[in-house]
C-alpha cells in the first residue's frame, strides 16, 4: 500500500501546469489565477496623509516644554486638499487621509489639541515629529509587485487591483474538466430507479467541488460497465479535457477491465493507499488529459477529492505555491478506535468547551454514508501508524469549508 504522502508527491511530480492565458474584466477574475504580476503603477498612498482627525503642525513649531498656540489658516480634507502652505506658527485643521499640507510635518490628533475659537489651537508638549502620518508608497511603491503570478484571486485581491485602477487582468484559462461515473446501478436524476439501482450522487459532489475550485465541468453521466461503452467516453473525455475525473470501476473486482482500458489509452496507475475511506485510486494520463479514478463510494471519492485532486487541480490551475490545508490541531471528546495501517478521515463535529476546540465523530462512519458528512463541519484525520486514541488526545481537524 502507498503512503497518502508518497501518492500525493507522485501525482505532483508527473503534473504540468496549464500555461494559457486569457484577459478578464476585474469583476469576473474571482478565483481565477493570475498568469502576470500586479505591478502597482503609482505609490500606495499616492501622498503623505494624515492617519488621524487633528491639527497638521510644523514640528519646528512646538516647545518642548510647554504648550504652544498656533493660528488655525484652513482645513483639509480626503479628495479636498489645503491648497496654501505652513508657515513659522500656523497649524491647519486635517481629517484621516487628507493630504499632508505642503509645509506640515507631523498631525497632532484632535483629542490632544484646545481649541479656543476656530482661528487658534493649543498643543501641549510631547509630540514627536513625523507622528501619525502615512507615507506615500508606505503600502506599495511605484513599480513593485502588488500581486505575484500564480496567486488565486480572492476577494482581497480583487480590491487592491480594483485600487490600482486596473480594470482587466491576465489569469490562467480555466481548467476544463469531465466528470463522469460508472455502473450498471447508478441512475440519473428523472430515471426511475429499477431494483438495486441507485441514483447518483458523485457527479453532484465532484461538480460542486470542482466548481468551487473554479474549474469548467463538463458533465458525462454515467457510463455503464461495459468495455466497449466506456472505451468511447473515455477517449472522448480524454479529447475534450484537461481533467477526467471518474468515480467508481477501481475496486477490486471491477477495476480490470478498466485497468485493460486504461493501458490502451495511456498509462495510468492502479494504486492501493493507505487511507480510509478508499483505498483504491487511479492516476495517470489518457491522451491529452490527467485522469483521476476515484473510489465510487460517495464518502470515499469526496476524501479522495481532497486528499488527492484538489491541490492537484490547483497545480494544473497555475496556482503558485500550491499550500496544502492546513488542519487545526483538537483534542478528541471521546476514545477512537483505531487500527495502525491507514490515514483515517472521520467525519466530525467540533465545538469550543471551556475554552478548547473539541472534536467529535459526526454518525456512522461507513464510506457509503453521504448524510453523516453532512452533519459533520471536517474531517478528522488520523495518521496511518496510529492506534488507539484516548480521549483529550490532539488529533488534526481539516474543516470541510477549506477543501470543498
Ligand atoms: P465501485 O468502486 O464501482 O465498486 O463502487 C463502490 C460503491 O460505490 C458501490 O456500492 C457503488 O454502488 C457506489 N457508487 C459508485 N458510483 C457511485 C455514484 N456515482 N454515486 C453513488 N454511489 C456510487
Ligand atoms: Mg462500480
Amino acid at each position: 500500500m502507498l503512503s497518502v504522502a508518497d501518492a500525493q508527491t507522485a501525482i505532483r511530480a508527473a503534473l504540468q501546469p496549464v500555461m494559457a492565458w486569457e484577459l478578464v474584466p476585474l469583476p469576473q477574475a474571482l478565483n481565477r489565477i493570475l498568469a502576470e504580476p500586479i505591478l502597482a503603477p503609482f505609490n500606495v498612498p499616492a501622498h503623505d496623509n494624515a492617519a488621524m482627525d487633528g491639527y497638521a503642525v510644523r514640528a519646528a513649531d512646538l516647545a518642548p516644554d510647554r504648550p504652544t498656540t498656533l493660528t488655525v489658516i484652513g482645513s483639509a480634507f480626503a479628495g479636498h486638499p489645503f491648497t496654501g502652505a505652513l508657515t513659522a506658527g500656523t497649524a491647519v485643521r486635517i481629517m484621516t487621509g487628507a493630504e499632508i499640507p505642503n509645509g506640515a510635518d507631523t498631525i497632532v490628533p484632535q483629542e490632544l489639541c484646545t481649541v479656543h475659537d476656530s482661528a487658534t489651537v493649543t498643543i501641549p508638549p510631547g509630540q514627536k515629529a513625523g507622528q501619525h502620518l502615512r507615507r506615500a508608497g508606505e503600502d506599495l511603491a511605484a513599480g513593485s509587485v502588488a500581486l505575484p503570478v500564480g496567486r488565486r484571486l480572492g476577494v482581497a485581491e480583487l480590491g487592491l487591483i480594483g485600487s490600482l485602477g486596473i480594470g482587466s487582468v491576465r489569469v490562467y484559462r480555466r481548467l476544463r474538466c469531465v466528470v463522469l461515473s460508472t455502473g450498471d446501478e447508478i441512475a440519473t436524476i428523472g430515471e426511475p430507479l429499477a431494483p438495486g439501482q441507485i441514483y447518483d450522487s458523485n457527479r453532484h459532489t465532484l461538480t460542486a467541488a470542482l466548481t468551487r475550485l473554479g474549474c469548467d465541468v463538463l458533465d458525462f453521466g454515467i457510463v455503464r460497465d461495459d468495455p466497449q461503452q466506456l472505451r468511447v467516453r473515455f477517449t472522448d473525455a480524454a479529447e475534450n479535457a484537461d481533467v477526467v475525473l471518474t468515480s467508481g470501476g477501481v475496486s477490486v473486482g471491477e477495476a480490470d477491465f478498466i485497468r485493460q482500458l486504461m493501458s490502451e489509452l495511456g498509462a495510468v496507475h492502479f494504486w492501493q493507499l493507505a487511507i480510509k475511506p478508499g483505498r483504491p485510486l487511479a492516476f495517470g494520463r489518457i491522451k491529452n488529459a490527467w485522469l483521476f479514478g476515484l473510489p465510487g463510494n460517495p464518502v470515499a471519492s469526496l476524501v479522495a477529492f481532497a486528499a488527492f485532486a484538489r491541490d492537484a487541480l490547483r497545480y494544473l490551475q497555475g496556482e503558485d505555491p500550491v499550500t496544502p490545508a492546513e488542519p487545526i490541531p483538537v483534542t478528541l471528546a471521546h476514545p477512537i478506535r483505531k487500527k495502525p495501517g491507514r490515514q483515517e478521515y472521520l467525519r466530525g463535529t467540533l465545538a469550543r468547551e471551556n475554552g478548547t476546540l473539541v472534536a467529535r465523530v459526526a454518525g456512522a462512519q461507513g464510506s457509503g454514508i453521504l448524510s453523516s458528512m453532512t452533519r459533520a463541519s471536517g474531517f478528522i484525520i488520523l495518521p496511518e501508524e496510529a492506534g488507539d486514541l484516548p480521549e483529550g488526545a490532539t488529533v488534526a481537524f481539516l474543516p470541510f469549508a477549506v477543501v470543498f
